[in-house]
């Protein structure tokens, strides 16, 4: 799995090809100089940082910002509940996994079979480097995080409560208007945006995603 790397910096863009291992390095050093890092749906991650330099003249400075997008040559997918597990294997192995001969995948006690092994490198979720140490990679983090938060909009017509107060269908959460509401919802049940058009719900699902997603790269 590689990724196509932009970096742009005093008007200048420059693109190249870069692996997934040094993608994950990268985001490992924006984290450590405190960089902005923003990660979407479609597993595209943004590094921005901005700092201070001398400038032409002397004596002074100028602020010079560093944009960089690392986007993936394999669309993200779903995880089976099956490779959400052994993925966080890995993760909680802290450097023990191992490619074995045979093509498993060994962390200490435990076993992922040469078959679910190879879809994992595969899709580029782990990667393995040169002494066959295996490790979770960006497109992997994204997807365990996206894995715990799969998102969804529900649209539900209110509902009379015996006093006449308005409640909603399924939450049944008091409601202050009447009519037509779409709610979107999270697996994680910290989601529950009540909004009157659809397109509002979609965009708040997305929002709580997304910001999940930058989350689990910002602990990475
Ligand atoms: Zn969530």
């Amino acid at each position: 799995m590689t990724y196509t790397q932009t970096v742009t910096r005093d008007g200048e863009t420059t693109t190249a090809t870069i692996s997934d291992t040094a993608a994950l390095a990268l985001v490992h050093r924006a984290n450590r100089l405190s960089a902005q890092v923003t990660a979407t749906k479609d597993g595209t991650v943004t590094l921005t940082r901005t700092r201070l330099v001398f400038a032409d003249t002397d004596g002074e400075t100028r602020e010079t910002t560093t944009v960089i997008t690392l986007t993936p040559d394999i669309k993200p997918t779903r995880l089976t509940d099956t490779q959400y597990g052994d993925l966080g294997r890995i993760r909680r192995g802290t450097g023990t996994a191992r490619l074995a001969e045979d093509g498993s995948i060994r962390v200490r006690l435990s076993r992922i079979p040469p078959a679910a092994a190879k879809r994992l490198l595969d899709r580029g979720l782990v990667a393995a480097d040169a002494d066959a140490t295996v490790q979770v990679t960006l497109a992997g983090l994204l997807a365990m995080a996206a894995h715990q938060h799969k998102v969804w909009t529900v649209g539900v017509s209110e509902t009379v409560g015996g006093d006449f107060t308005r409640y909603h269908t399924l939450t049944g959460v008091r409601l202050e208007r009447t009519g037509y509401f779409v709610t979107a919802y999270c697996t994680c049940h910290r989601l529950a945006s009540h909004q009157t058009e659809r397109a509002t719900a979609r965009r708040a699902a997305r929002t709580h995603l997304e910001g999940e997603l930058t989350a689990a790269l910002i602990g990475a």
